[in-house]
C-alpha cells in the first residue's frame, strides 16, 4: 500500500460532506423550498426535468439577496440565519446549518438569480466545482430568487450511476408528495409544481387547508372530513379526520405535523386508529391530517433533513385518541346507502383540468415569469366549500320511526318521515349490550379488589424489570403488588372487574404490551376486547325470528345508545336509505 498521505482538495471534501445533506433530487427541491419559505415567500414555483437528474428549479417570491450574500451563499458555513453559538438551539429546532447551497453547488451545475425589492436590477451567479464561473447583473426583474440546479452528480461519478439507476417515476413521486405536504403546511403560500413542463399541482394561497386538501385528494372525500380542533394535556390539535364510512384500505393518507413539521411515526398512527377502533371494522384505515402543537420543550428534535422522527417528552398517545373520539362522537350517524367510499384518489396528473390550465402552462412555458404575469397566471377561483355540516344526534334524525318487517329473520326494516332504514339485528343488540357492559364496568371500575388469599405472581428477570419500572402505572390501573423476593411478587388487589378473570395472564398481557413499546393497550382496552367477546356471544344471532315486541325493546334500546351506528368492532349497524337516495336508485332523479 502507498502510504503517502494527501490533504484532499477543498473542493473534493465539498463534495463528500455534501452527501450528507444532498442525496437526491428529493433532498435538493426540499432544501430549496425550506430557503425560499425562510426568505417570506408566498409564492414557490418548482420545475422538475427527468425526476431532477437534469434540472431542478425553484423561483420564488422572497426577500432575496443582496449582491454581497449571493457571493458567498454558496459557501461552506455561510447563512444569515444564525450568527454564533448561542443560537444553535436553532440548529435543532429550524436546521439552519448554512450546508445546503454549499453542497447542492458542489455536486451540480447551479444558477442563482436574486433580487431585492429595494434593487434596481437583479444579479446572478453560476457556480461550478464551488467556484463562481460566471457572473452578471441579470435580466431577471423579479423580486425574490430562482435557484437552478443542472446536471446532478456530474462531477461525482459513483453517485451520478447510482442517481441514474434510479427511477425517473420514483423521485417524481418523492418530490411531489414532498410539496403536498409543504403546502399543507403552509397554507398561505401558492406552490405550483411543473414536472416535465406539466403543472402538476398548484395551491391558491388562500391559507384555507381544506382547498390544499382538494387539490391532493378526490374532493368529495375532503368535503367529507370533519374538522377538529381541540386541546388535550397541554397538546393542541387541530386538523381534518375522515368519517368512519370514509376510511380506506391503507393508512397511506395519514399526515402528521408537530410544531408545523412534518413526522413521520407509527405510535400517531396507532393512535389515531385507536380512536376510531369502534367505528370500523380492523382492516380500515382513517384518513387524516393532524397538526400537533406542544411546547418545543416537550420535543426532542434531533434534526437531520431526512429525519421525521422526533422524541415525545410525555406520551402523546391519549391526547390523539381523545381528541379524534371526541370529534367522531359528536359526528355520529348511520351511513347513507349512497355514500360514495371514496376510496380513489386523484392522481396528481388528474389535477389538471384542461381549459383551466392551458393558459397557465402556456405562461409558464417561458423561462422567465415577469412579475404581472405572477398575477396573470393566478387562476380564478371560486370554489365555495360547505362550511360546518349539521348533525343530528340519536334517532332524531329518523321522526316516527315505524318498524316494518324482518328480513330473512336477520335484517331489520323500518321507514320513517324522510326515507328508510335497515338494522343488522346481530349488530345492534351486541351494541346494545356492550354498551350495557361498559356502563357497568365504568362504575366498579375505580374499585380494587382484594383478594382474602393473595396469590403470587412468579416473573422472568426481564418482565420483573419492567413491572418495577411500570409500577405506578399498574397502580393506577388498580392492581396492589407487592414484592416477595426473587422475581416473585404478591398480587394483592385487582381492579374488580378482573374479578373472576385470570389475572396473572391479564399482568403478563400488560407486561407484553409494555415490553413491545405498545402501551396503547391500557386495561381497559385490554377489558374492553373481553366486554366485546362478552356481547358478542351473548346477542341476538342473525337467522333469529322475532317477536314485534322484541324488535321494540331492541329499537328501543338502541335508540338509547351512545353510538347506535356501529358495532363495537366498528361494522354499520344501520344503514339509511333517504327518499332522495331511493329516487336516484330508481333514476327518477339524478
Ligand atoms: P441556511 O438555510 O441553513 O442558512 P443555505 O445554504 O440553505 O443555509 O442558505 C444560505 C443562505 O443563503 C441563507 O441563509 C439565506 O441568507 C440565503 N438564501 C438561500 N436561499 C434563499 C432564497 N430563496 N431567498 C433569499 N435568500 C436565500
Ligand atoms: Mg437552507
Amino acid at each position: 500500500m502507498n502510504n503517502t498521505i494527501f490533504q484532499l482538495e477543498e473542493n473534493t471534501i465539498n463534495q463528500i460532506s455534501a452527501g450528507e445533506v444532498i442525496d437526491s433530487p428529493y433532498s435538493i427541491v426540499k432544501e430549496l423550498i425550506e430557503n425560499s419559505l425562510d426568505a417570506s415567500a408566498n409564492h414557490i414555483i418548482i420545475r422538475i426535468l427527468d425526476g431532477g437528474k437534469r434540472s431542478i428549479e425553484v423561483l420564488d417570491n422572497g426577500c432575496g439577496m443582496s449582491v454581497e450574500d449571493m457571493k458567498i451563499c454558496y459557501l461552506k458555513h455561510t447563512t444569515s440565519k444564525i450568527k454564533n453559538v448561542n443560537d444553535i438551539s436553532l440548529i435543532s429546532t429550524m436546521g439552519f446549518r448554512g450546508e445546503a447551497l454549499s453542497s447542492i453547488s458542489s455536486v451540480s451545475k447551479t444558477h442563482i438569480q436574486s433580487k431585492r425589492n429595494k434593487d434596481l436590477y437583479g444579479y446572478e451567479i453560476f457556480i461550478e466545482n464551488s467556484v463562481i464561473m460566471k457572473e452578471n447583473i441579470c435580466p431577471f426583474n423579479n423580486n425574490g430568487t430562482r435557484i437552478i440546479v443542472d446536471d446532478l452528480f456530474y462531477n461525482v461519478p459513483v453517485r451520478k450511476s447510482f442517481l441514474e439507476s434510479e427511477k425517473t417515476s420514483k423521485e417524481n413521486k418523492q418530490i411531489i408528495d414532498l410539496v403536498h405536504r409543504l403546502s399543507l403546511s403552509s397554507p398561505h403560500v401558492r406552490f405550483e409544481l411543473f414536472i416535465d413542463n406539466l403543472l402538476v399541482f398548484r395551491t391558491f394561497g388562500d391559507n384555507n387547508i381544506k382547498h390544499v386538501l382538494m387539490e391532493i385528494y378526490d374532493k368529495n372525500l375532503v368535503k367529507n372530513l370533519l374538522y377538529i380542533d381541540t386541546e388535550f394535556y397541554g397538546v393542541q390539535i387541530k386538523g381534518f379526520i375522515s368519517k368512519a364510512e370514509d376510511c380506506i384500505g391503507n393508512k397511506m393518507k395519514q399526515t402528521f405535523f408537530v410544531n408545523n413539521r412534518y413526522v413521520k411515526m407509527d405510535i400517531l398512527n396507532s393512535a389515531v386508529k385507536a380512536a376510531y377502533n369502534e367505528y370500523i371494522v380492523s382492516s380500515k384505515f382513517p384518513i387524516c391530517i393532524l397538526f400537533l402543537n406542544l411546547d418545543k420543550k416537550q420535543v426532542d428534535v434531533n434534526f437531520h433533513p431526512r429525519k421525521t422522527e422526533i422524541k415525545f417528552q410525555n406520551d402523546i398517545f391519549p391526547s390523539i385518541v381523545n381528541a379524534v373520539k371526541n370529534t367522531l362522537e359528536k359526528h355520529k350517524s348511520a351511513p347513507s346507502v349512497l355514500t360514495t367510499n371514496s376510496t380513489q384518489t386523484i392522481h396528481t396528473k388528474d389535477v389538471i383540468i384542461k381549459s383551466e390550465i392551458e393558459e397557465q402552462i402556456v405562461i409558464n412555458n417561458q423561462k422567465t415569469i415577469a412579475p404581472e404575469q405572477w398575477n396573470q397566471s393566478k387562476l380564478s377561483y371560486n370554489k365555495t366549500i360547505e362550511g360546518n355540516d349539521t348533525y343530528q344526534y340519536g334517532f332524531a334524525q329518523y321522526p316516527n320511526l315505524k318498524f316494518l318487517t324482518q328480513v330473512h329473520s336477520s335484517y331489520l326494516v323500518a321507514e320513517y318521515d324522510g326515507g328508510m332504514i335497515m338494522i343488522d339485528q346481530h349488530a345492534a343488540h351486541e351494541r346494545v349490550l356492550y354498551e350495557k357492559f361498559v356502563s357497568q364496568f365504568n362504575k366498579k371500575s375505580l374499585s380494587s379488589f382484594e383478594e382474602s388469599i393473595p396469590e403470587t405472581i412468579e416473573l422472568n428477570s426481564s418482565n420483573f424489570f419492567i413491572l418495577k419500572q411500570n409500577m405506578s402505572f399498574f397502580k393506577e390501573c388498580g392492581f396492589l403488588l407487592e414484592e416477595f423476593g426473587g422475581y416473585t411478587f404478591i398480587i394483592r388487589k385487582y381492579p374488580s372487574i378482573l374479578h373472576g378473570h385470570n389475572v396473572k395472564d391479564m399482568i403478563y398481557t400488560l407486561l407484553d404490551e409494555i415490553y413491545s413499546n405498545e402501551k396503547s393497550y391500557t386495561i381497559d382496552e385490554l377489558v374492553r376486547n373481553k366486554i366485546i367477546m362478552r356481547s358478542c356471544k351473548k346477542a341476538i344471532k342473525a337467522n333469529m325470528k322475532l317477536t314485534t315486541s322484541e324488535v321494540e325493546k331492541l329499537l328501543n334500546d338502541l335508540m338509547k345508545c351512545e353510538n347506535p351506528y356501529h358495532c363495537p368492532h366498528g361494522r354499520p349497524i344501520i344503514i339509511s336509505f333517504s327518499m332522495s337516495d331511493i329516487e336516484k336508485l330508481f333514476n327518477r332523479i339524478v
